[in-house]
């Protein structure tokens, strides 16, 4: 190690109810993307760390299971309260380790706590069933029991969000919770738990392990660990599901995506630009729902490209705690740099290039992850540019013929998270929300991420696993049922045993 090295911040690990020092001497990088320096280090666990955390919140878990709804919900009322009052806070650390602006990054905190809202009702989302006198002085009821110690695996795009999708309705449902946050802004999850125990959760139902690959693994393998909640791009999202459901899990694995927005000739196009604009660009379009491919129909592309393009020259690329900043780094300067090679490539198979990005400097922030929006012009499906994931501030601009073809188009790539119908034509729109094998549909809305009470997820290679994130699916999920058929014969009512398969009377 040296001095500087020396000197930088260090972040281990949450278990057992507090903050606890790495015992590897393995350690990643946590960067400023608007200052591109980096400004401290995050402990990897090894294994021994994760059994030992899971051994710790399995000790918990025994308790936490046993107390009643109502203790449990008032631990999640007051860790709603601690969030909405911490909220700014939030977004000043997802900001700084993530880059995103700071109005987008207190949106996201906002929409996490939509989830921890909804957890609080866990009263009512876990009611079971009754049915009396089924048969002769028999009745049965069903209920649900949660699983023990649950894993939760999460990317760097929305440290906060994406796993408050999981953890609060989690612990509202009896179960311990094990967070291996993203290496590259763990931050917020470490506050996070503190916020948990400030809220009255016992030591060991929240845990945060920090790591790369060998947490996952060890988490992935542990046979005290009941289920997994994966989610990230779809490469990791197969493999994690993979192994954990070999390993006997329960797995839920949200992968990457390839958002299409189409645009027919009877949309409000100053209305569909301003908001494909945002939706592209908007947290330099790494958002699992960001859209990255609009589809111009019929005759509107050559307007639309030019309103977009124009738009989009127009946003104000900044670091994320300046409020004029509509636009923040992306998260490495790898990151950076892998999306400015799919620009210059584009061009080289043929497509136009009517706004490039790459050559943005930011004044006063020259060593920052800075890439200003691109629009690609002319992308035909085969392009590398459409097929790809980017994950950056690029929107491919493809045309078609009409609505069925643009269907066509999204049904034949392998994504299916989320996709939007911009037109003024009802029909056209229930037409298309029918059509497309995609899971979140919006219709004249760009980002179309569903309430908490309703289940986040895409079809095909944006989900593996049967049950979606959140709303009845996350109950579910974090939850098994058991039926009870029951039996209290009056005395001396015996009628003798009968040898045939229990039939009804
Ligand atoms: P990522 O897949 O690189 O990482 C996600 C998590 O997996 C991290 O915690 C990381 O440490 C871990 N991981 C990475 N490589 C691993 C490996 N080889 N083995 C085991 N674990 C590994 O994703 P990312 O770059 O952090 O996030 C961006 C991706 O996440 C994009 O593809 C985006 O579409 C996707 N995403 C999807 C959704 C959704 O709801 N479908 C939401 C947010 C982000």
């Amino acid at each position: 190690m040296n001095k500087e090295q020396d000197n930088l911040k260090t972040i281990g690990h949450w278990t057992g109810g507090r903050a606890v020092e790495g015992r590897t001497e393995r350690y990643g990088a946590v960067y400023n993307p608007a200052t591109g320096h980096q400004q401290a280090r995050v402990s990897f666990a090894g294994t021994e760390e994760v059994d030992r955390a899971v051994e710790q919140a399995n000790e918990a878990y025994e308790r936490w299971a046993a107390s009643s709804l109502s203790a449990r919900s008032n631990v999640l009322f007051a860790f709603r309260e601690l969030v909405n009052a911490h909220a700014e806070e939030l977004a000043g650390i997802v900001s700084d380790e993530h880059g995103k602006v700071l109005s987008d990054a207190l949106g996201e905190v906002r929409r996490g706590l939509e989830v921890v809202e909804f957890a609080c009702g866990i009263p009512h989302l876990l009611k079971g069933e009754y049915s009396d006198q089924v048969s002769s002085a028999v009745d049965v009821f069903s209920y649900r029991q949660p699983l023990g110690v649950v894993a939760g695996i999460s990317p760097f795009n929305f440290p906060v969000m994406v796993p408050m999708w999981m953890h609060p309705i989690a612990i509202a449902c009896g179960n311990a919770f094990v967070l291996k946050p993203s290496e590259r802004d763990p931050s917020a999850s470490m506050r996070v738990a503190e916020l948990w125990a400030e809220a009255g959760l016992p030591e060991g139902v929240f845990s945060v392990v920090n790591g790369d690959r060998t947490a996952v693994d060890a988490l992935l393998d542990h046979p005290g660990v009941a289920a997994v909640s994966f989610v990230g791009s779809t490469p990791i999202a197969r493999y994690v599901h993979q192994r954990a459901t070999a390993a006997g899990k329960r797995v839920q694995a949200l992968g990457g995506a390839k958002n299409h927005a189409v645009v027919l000739p009877d949309a409000d196009l100053g209305f569909a630009v301003q908001h494909l604009s945002a939706a592209a660009f908007g947290s330099a379009g790494e958002r699992c729902m960001a859209v990255s491919a609009a589809v111009a129909v019929g005759g509107v592309a050559g307007e639309l490209v030019d309103a977009l393009t124009e738009q989009a020259a127009k946003i104000k690329v900044g670091p994320g705690r300046d409020p004029a900043s509509e636009m923040g780094p992306v998260i490495t300067e790898e990151a950076r740099q892998r999306i400015a090679g799919y620009v210059a490539r584009s061009a080289d198979e043929g497509a136009r290039v009517a706004l490039d990005g790459r050559g943005l400097v930011v004044a006063g922030h020259e060593e920052g992850f800075f890439i200003g929006p691109s629009v690609v012009d002319q992308v035909t499906p085969g392009m590398e540019v459409y097929r790809d994931e980017i994950f950056g501030p690029v929107l491919s601009v493809l045309r078609v013929d009409g609505p069925d073809e643009a269907i066509e188009l999204i049904n034949s790539n392998p994504y299916g998270n989320g996709t939007a119908l911009f037109t003024s034509s009802g029909e056209a729109a229930r037409r298309f929300h029918r059509g497309v094998k995609v899971g979140m549909i919006g219709i004249n809305v760009p980002i179309p991420v569903p309430m908490a009470y309703y289940s986040f997820g895409g079809w095909k290679d944006s989900l593996f696993g049967e049950r979606r994130i959140h709303g009845s699916d996350g109950v579910g999920f974090y939850t098994r049922s058991k039926v009870v058929t029951s039996r209290w014969p009056a005395p001396r009512a015996h009628s003798g045993a009968s040898y045939h398969f229990p039939t009804n009377q």
